[in-house]
């Protein structure tokens, strides 16, 4: 855990942030129910990882995803197995 009012000489690298083409997700915060969905695990050849605090928020993030990226819409089959690869993180 990290506290701003510690006076750290040197700037936090972001080198730990996970190298996600997309950055909508708020947050941030450790030890919150946080939902998680590897794109790669829907089916796709991709490194994306989406994000969010339930899974409707992940699910509302990878339909642009999908949308932008592989050009091709969430079939309701589709999301219904996509909505199974969601893991808590
Ligand atoms: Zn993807």
């Amino acid at each position: 855990m990290h506290d701003a009012s510690a006076s750290a000489p040197e700037p936090d690298p972001i080198g730990s942030w996970q190298p996600v083409p997309f950055t909508t997700t708020v947050g941030g915060r450790e030890g919150g129910a946080m939902k998680e969905l590897k794109c790669r695990d829907a089916g796709f050849d991709c490194e994306a990882v989406v994000t969010g605090e339930s899974v409707d928020e992940v699910m509302a993030q990878v339909g642009p995803h999908v949308q932008q990226v592989h050009q091709t819409e969430v079939t309701p089959e589709m999301a219904e197995a996509v909505t199974g690869k969601i893991r808590d993180v």
